[in-house]
């Protein structure tokens, strides 16, 4: 589609970034250009019209998207956050990296219960990222409308990790 050659012709490709042997998909030159970067942003949600309220992104890129997102479609955003910067009461889930391990956490009670939430990244790999944001979502008793990401590295078999338990659309895949 004219979206997806767009938002393509923006992408970086970085070799042996941030180690040798990772081929490095960079999204801030998409980030840069205004219309490759409201197109992406529009693209992200449209598959999912009407079947979410809320939008999670996944810090820090995912911020950058479902807050783009979340200004053309009308839905709030829940960031999604590395552990230790929430203030409240938080769920936490522990998750394996492409390249190291990490926490993600949520405000327990930041939406109401039943919330629908789509969850928004850059970059699906493993999946390891975007099924611990799901396992958050469900255990703060929200439901996941489905994963939204730019960029699928098929080699990195995510969609396989996270199963049929979700509806996963990827604007580009390598
Ligand atoms: P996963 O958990 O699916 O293995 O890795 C996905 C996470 O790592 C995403 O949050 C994404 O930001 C980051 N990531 C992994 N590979 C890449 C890449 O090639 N480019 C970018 N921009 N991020 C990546």
């Amino acid at each position: 589609s004219e979206v997806r050659a767009l938002v393509e012709s923006k992408l970086a490709t970085i070799p042996d970034f941030p180690e040798p042997g990772v081929v490095f998909r960079d999204l801030t030159p998409v980030f840069a250009d205004g219309p490759a970067f409201h197109a992406l942003a529009e693209a992200l949600t449209t598959p999912f019209a009407g079947r979410f309220d809320v939008l999670a992104g996944v810090e820090a890129r995912g911020f950058l998207l479902a807050g783009a997102a979340s200004a053309l479609c009308g839905a709030g955003v829940l960031p999604v956050r590395k552990a230790g910067k929430l203030p409240r009461a938080v769920i936490r889930e522990e998750y394996a990296l492409e390249y190291g391990t990490a926490a993600l956490e949520v405000h327990e009670g930041e939406l109401p219960p039943g919330s629908r939430v789509l969850i928004v990244d850059d970059v699906l790999a493993t999946g390891g990222t975007v099924d611990a944001a799901a396992r958050l979502v469900e255990r703060a008793g929200w439901r996941v409308a489905g994963i939204s990401v730019a960029i699928e590295l098929e080699a990195l078999d995510g969609r396989a990790r996270l199963g049929d338990r979700y509806e996963i659309r990827s604007l580009l895949q390598f």
